[in-house]
């Protein structure tokens, strides 16, 4: 099996990674969507008690969020630095969070029908082929699990915001954070959901409000997006 990384885009992390829990850096905007984020998946899924998996864990942000609701939580990621930063975290905040070096794929043959929730967020706009971690997840879920994927819309706003705004004009991310081309469109992702038997819950838009600062959910899904699907393989 060829291994879906993109090794420039695992070196990108590994270089700010030391940075991670620093609300200043540059995963400042990870800090301010982590809350939005959580509190949407913990409004559409049963968190405490459940087996919880979350893909390009990183340092950890959403991982730490889904233990502390009460999930037995593991999170994988390719990063060996980010992981490291995640191990240390974890001690810091006294919670037990397994963290693993792995793709989404090569977990899902060691530990298929495991989970009850998969969480894979600003993730796959940065791997060669999305497709394939969706089907990965589709493995990786018991019947009737909840997956949440977030990502970046790819269109003429998404490029002028995401790209233009955040990483060159406002500062938010570092230049080269994000490649335009590997936005993914939510209807590329509902096709994948549909070919991995997933049924669509829910699309929200997360949006940011360079005035104010302040992200939120919102109908606008023209750049940062949440997805949520059930895997209902009974279904189809
Ligand atoms: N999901 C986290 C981190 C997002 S940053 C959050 O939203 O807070 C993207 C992360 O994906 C990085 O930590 C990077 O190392 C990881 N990553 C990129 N490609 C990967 C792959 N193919 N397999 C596993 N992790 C990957």
């Amino acid at each position: 099996m060829s291994d879906n990384i993109d090794p420039e885009e695992i070196q990108k992390f590994e270089d700010m990674a030391r940075r991670w829990w620093d609300p200043s850096s540059e995963f400042k905007p990870l800090h301010a969507i982590n809350p939005l984020r959580m509190g949407y998946i913990a409004d559409r899924a049963a968190i405490a008690g459940k087996r919880a998996l979350d893909i390009g864990c990183g340092g950890g942000l959403l991982t730490e969020a889904l233990a502390a609701a009460g999930a037995e939580t593991t999170g994988i990621d390719m990063g060996a630095i980010p992981l490291q930063v995640a191990k240390l975290h974890r001690h810091e905040s006294g919670l037990e969070i397994d963290y693993q070096m792995s793709t989404a794929e090569q977990f899902a043959h060691t530990h298929a029908g495991e989970f009850d929730v998969v969480t894979c967020l600003e993730m796959l706009e940065h791997v060669p082929d999305p497709g394939s971690v969706i089907r990965a997840c589709a493995r990786l879920l018991k019947p009737g699990g909840d997956l949440f994927v977030s990502t970046i819309n790819r269109n003429p706003k998404s490029y002028a915001f995401a790209i233009v705004g955040a990483e060159y004009v406002l500062g938010l991310l570092p230049r080269g954070t994000h490649d335009y081309q590997k936005f993914i469109r939510p209807s590329e992702l509902a096709q994948s959901f549909r070919d991995h038997r997933f049924s669509l819950q829910d699309l929200t838009g997360m949006t940011y409000n360079p005035l104010t600062g302040i992200y939120r959910l919102s109908r606008d899904t023209d750049v940062n997006y949440l997805m949520h699907a059930k895997y209902e393989p009974e279904l189809s």
